[in-house]
């Protein structure tokens, strides 16, 4: 198994690595109410494994992952409601808006830009030329808002794991703790499901958008979506290294 954890590698190890594919990977993390059978942290868990298993293949570097991010908030006369406090359209089982056990992740959109303009700026000085950010739904999105600043300003190109994804079905993390999701926790984290905590009535089951995560969940999903990501990923990387070394 090789090293790609930035925080793990020796300096000369992190040069090295750094001059051999000029890649940083961030996992865009919450901590985060993923319905009662998942962890908190299923966002940055699931770009986290994606990310070492493309590093290992392509080269690269992993950097630890975020858990403060934006998200949608609601602010009833003084209660906040953040992201699945609030029951949305894409629900799978209606719910009052409420705040959702365990969720501790929420930041301002524009701390949220600038702590990755003060990322970007020292990845970039550290000799990194392409940045793969990925995670939790509004995080990804404001992560890919950047790429012109990212550019521009720091000379670096990004991309999430959704830029050369075309196939909806197997796109990585495309809902929120329901079949997508789960089943990829399932495939690169197995220990960390745990459905004995999904009431018989369903009553728990809130805070859900997508397909039924019990029902239609396998570990098999997860690894298709998990195998289709690596591949249309590290060939996107492929190709972008190439027009920045032809530069
Ligand atoms: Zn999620």
């Amino acid at each position: 198994m090789k090293k790609v954890l930035y925080e793990e590698l020796l300096p000369e190890e992190c040069v090295q690595r750094i001059k051999e594919m000029p890649v940083a990977y961030l996992p865009l993390g919450t901590l985060e109410w993923h319905g009662p059978h998942m962890p908190l942290g299923a966002d940055g868990i699931q770009s986290k494994e994606l990310f070492v298993r493309v590093a290992e293949k392509v080269g690269g570097v992993v950097l630890p992952m975020l858990f403060m991010g934006p998200d949608r908030l609601f602010d009833d006369r003084g209660t906040v409601f953040y992201g699945m406090d609030i029951n949305t359209e894409g629900a799978l089982n209606t719910y009052y808006a409420q705040q959702m056990k365990g969720s501790a992740y929420w930041m301002e959109k524009g701390l949220f830009q600038d702590l990755l303009r003060s990322i970007f700026a020292q990845l970039s000085r550290a000799g990194v030329r392409i940045v793969v950010g990925h995670g939790h739904g509004p995080s990804t999105n404001t992560f890919q808002e950047m790429k012109e600043e990212a550019e521009e300003k720091y000379g670096l190109c990004i991309m999430t794991a959704w830029t050369y994804a075309d196939d909806e079905r197997l796109k990585y993390q495309n809902d929120h703790a329901g079949a997508n999701e789960t089943s990829i926790v399932m495939a690169v984290r197995p220990e960390l499901v745990d459905f004995g905590q999904v009431k018989e009535d369903e009553s728990n089951l809130i805070g859900i958008a997508g397909r039924h995560p019990v029902r239609e969940s396998s570990e098999a999903y997860g690894n298709e979506i998990l195998e289709y990501t690596m591949k249309t990923l590290i060939a996107g990387i492929e190709k972008e290294y190439k027009t920045i070394k032809e530069r």
